[in-house]
């Protein structure tokens, strides 16, 4: 191979611009390119790599189940995924999980499970979904029906139809699409790609009340904020609320290609054999991660740490925002947080990558701060440095 990115250019189907770095190994929380120029991590894979880079005993049980079995179908049970499954349900309370590959297989399925459980409730095809404007799901052709983002969507009419669009945080919105025929709501607790804005309590609250007394599932995408991203577990628990269906993924296997969606109660118990599947799905290679990913977040306390030093993260962010006048808002919870900006924020990411730092945005404006969850408030004084100086 001449060389890596042009081979890669000439041979990858276009959907990326992607930048002029070759990554070749990490370590903590540093990447290394192939060059050997060190860069200090604040995206973390797009929020996957919780646990940083080289986590020996999340490694270790990865290889010694590469050497014991890597795959059986779901044919048959394994260990591995059986004890996925009871580590899931028991962090978040919900009752049965499906695995799936990637988070937009997350998000396919819980719609798949909503329509199952109004088919099984009215034995009609006409139920109804609302999600919400700017909101991200994913790229496949139910989860992107369900994303509010025109321009992803335009080129790839028709999706799957009976979805409504609300807006995030507009309750009064979201009441005015509910008719007999709603069969679920969905959004994500706190919104990634779209720019970082939580769930208001009192919109989460009122949406919950409102899925109670109507018999509508609650579906929360918890795929970028999940995973103790947010400061909690899982970013409605800060709510004190619980959806009916969840979806996860990103930082559930913290590397390797694994998600899932849960449900709880009657919409655990929706769907029945042929109704979904999925070769891979859970396989016992991806769930020894989750299962060894559950065990070091419990034992090193990950979700405690996130928020001390997402705190620290945001004090710190305050104070770049008081001192600059390009800075219009700053957002989030724990190590999922955002700056906008009053331009586009593309030579600063450039600029930073230059200077040892990788950062990404997250709509034209916003930079977005979603660091493995090991970082230390050194890291944030050393991110806060490189911005400050690349801001200007
Ligand atoms: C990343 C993301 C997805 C899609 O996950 P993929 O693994 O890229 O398919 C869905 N929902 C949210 C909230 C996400 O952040």
């Amino acid at each position: 191979m001449k060389n890596c990115i042009e081979t890669a250019d000439a041979h990858f189907i276009r959907t990326y611009n992607r930048f002029p770095i070759v990554l070749d190994h990490g370590e903590g929380v540093y990447l290394y390119d192939d060059k050997g120029k060190k860069y200090l991590d604040f995206a973390a894979g797009i929020a996957v790599f919780a646990l940083g880079y080289g986590n020996k005993e999340y490694n270790d049980a990865l290889k010694n189940q590469i050497d014991k079995l890597l795959h059986t179908s779901n044919l048959f049970y394994n260990e591995p995924s059986a004890d996925a499954a009871l580590k899931i349900c028991e962090a978040s309370g919900m009752d049965r999980v499906f695995f799936t590959n990637s988070g937009t297989e997350a998000v396919e399925g819980a719609l798949k499970l909503a329509r199952r459980y109004f088919y099984n409730k009215k034995g009609t095809n006409d139920g109804e979904i609302i999600a919400m404007n700017k909101s991200f799901h994913g790229r496949s052709t139910g989860s992107l029906a369900v994303t509010g983002q025109p321009k992803y969507q335009e080129a790839f009419r028709p999706l799957m139809g009976g979805i409504k669009f609300a807006d995030f945080n507009d309750i009064d919105s979201v009441r005015s699409l509910i008719n007999d025929n709603t069969c679920a709501i969905i959004f994500e607790t706190i919104q990634g790609e779209g720019g970082i804005y939580s769930a208001d309590e009192s919109f989460i609250k009122e949406i919950r009340k409102i899925c109670d007394e109507k018999d509508i599932l609650l579906i929360l995408d918890e795929i970028q904020c999940g995973m103790g991203r947010s400061g909690y577990m899982f970013a409605y628990q800060a709510y004190g609320i619980k959806p009916d269906i969840i979806t996860c993924a990103k930082a559930l296997g913290c590397g390797v290609p694994v998600g899932c969606f849960a449900a709880a109660g009657k919409a655990a118990e929706a769907m029945v054999p042929g109704d979904h599947g999925s070769t891979y799905g859970g396989n016992p290679f991806v769930c020894t991660a989750v299962s060894k990913v559950f065990e070091i977040f419990e034992k090193e306390d990950i979700v405690g740490h996130v928020k001390e030093v997402g705190d620290y993260l945001f004090e710190k962010l305050e104070e770049l925002k008081n001192e600059s006048d390009s800075i219009v808002s700053h957002r989030g919870k724990g190590l999922m947080q955002g700056l906008e900006f009053n331009r586009p924020v593309g030579d600063i990411i450039k600029a930073a990558q230059k200077e040892g730092l990788i950062i990404i945005s997250a709509g034209a404006n916003i930079i977005r701060f979603v660091p493995p969850l090991v970082i230390e408030r050194s890291h944030v004084d050393e991110m806060t440095a490189i911005l400050k100086k690349c801001m200007n």
